[in-house]
């Protein structure tokens, strides 16, 4: 017995060991891929829930790697995360859909009424920079601030609220929208959202996938709607994959949707004709 124990003792030590360079690999090949703008924005669709009209995108990354092809978020944002390298990663997403959305509007009239959501990660956020480097993309680009969302996870603000609302208002002040994005999952102090000077909340994904299964998940909802809705915020609707989920989502009066029944993040080229068909 005493063996095993050791045996399990060496193994648990080998799989940390890769772990740590496995994820030096990933730093590395992070470093390179910032570097050769491997990274790009995918577009998913915001509709709005009364009648399916185009609202906005929500700008996704996406790792277009030379060998493994595309890889997704849930792969690279964590080490990102980790190793700082989130705050360049996301500058360059910021930057493409800043870029990207103000094309659009110069070419279709809708677009002057989309906004396009970023999100904004923990370290980008805690950076005093921030306002100043939104700032500066906004005027390279030349998209309007109005076009311009921020998404901001419960989580994330929560955490330090105080200092929250000092940087939510730095950013508020240069006219973009601000979303609190995966609400619910965290713990919010009512005081503090009221104080925040938020435009929307986005329910996260996992309350909508659940409402069928376990129906209490609607009465969540219910509350979470009704809430926003006192605060005159607005609620958008994450991970909406069937017509039953749109309809029930409908009824509790959540503002906005988005989901694999609309579309999947779409490449930037298929976002366009998204915009194109809707103009
Ligand atoms: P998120 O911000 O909560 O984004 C929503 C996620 O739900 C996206 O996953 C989206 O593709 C997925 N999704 C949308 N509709 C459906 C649906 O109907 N069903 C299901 N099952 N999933 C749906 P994705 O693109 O893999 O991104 C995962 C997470 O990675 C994001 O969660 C966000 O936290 C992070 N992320 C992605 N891009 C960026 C970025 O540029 N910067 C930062 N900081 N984080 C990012
Ligand atoms: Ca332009
Ligand atoms: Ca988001
Ligand atoms: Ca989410």
């Amino acid at each position: 017995a005493k063996e095993d124990g050791k045996n399990r003792i060496v193994a648990y030590e080998q799989k940390m060991r890769e772990g740590i360079v496995n994820v030096l690999a990933v730093e590395n090949d992070l470093k390179r891929a910032l570097k050769a703008r491997e990274f790009q924005a995918y577009y998913q669709p915001i509709v709005n829930l009364a009648d399916g009209t185009l609202y906005g995108f929500e700008a996704l990354a996406r790792w277009i790697h030379p060998e493994r092809g595309m890889v997704n978020p849930g792969e690279f944002i964590p080490v990102a995360e980790d190793t700082g390298l989130i705050v360049e990663l996301g500058s360059q997403i910021l930057e493409q859909a800043c870029t990207t959305m103000n094309q659009w509007r110069e070419k279709y009239p809708i677009a002057n009424n989309l906004t396009v959501a970023v999100n904004i990660s923990a370290k980008q956020f805690a950076e005093s920079s921030l306002p100043t480097e939104v700032e500066d993309i906004l005027q390279r680009s030349g998209l309007p601030s109005d076009n311009l969302k921020l998404e901001i996870t419960e989580t994330v603000v929560m955490l330090d609220a105080m200092k929250s609302v000092n940087q939510l208002n730095f950013l508020k002040s240069l006219g973009v929208m601000l979303s609190i994005d995966d609400f619910g999952t965290g713990y919010s102090s009512m005081s503090y959202l009221q104080k925040f000077p938020t435009d929307q909340l986005k329910i996260d994904l996992s309350f909508v996938q659940r409402m069928e299964k376990a129906p209490e998940n609607i009465e969540i909802i219910r509350a979470i709607v009704n809430m926003a809705h006192s605060l005159r915020l607005r609620v958008v609707a994450e991970g909406i994959e069937t017509e039953r989920q749109r309809d029930l989502l409908y009824s509790l009066q959540c503002d906005y949707g988005q989901g694999y029944l609309y579309s999947r993040p779409l490449p930037e080229k298929e976002a366009e004709d998204f915009v194109k068909n809707s103009d």
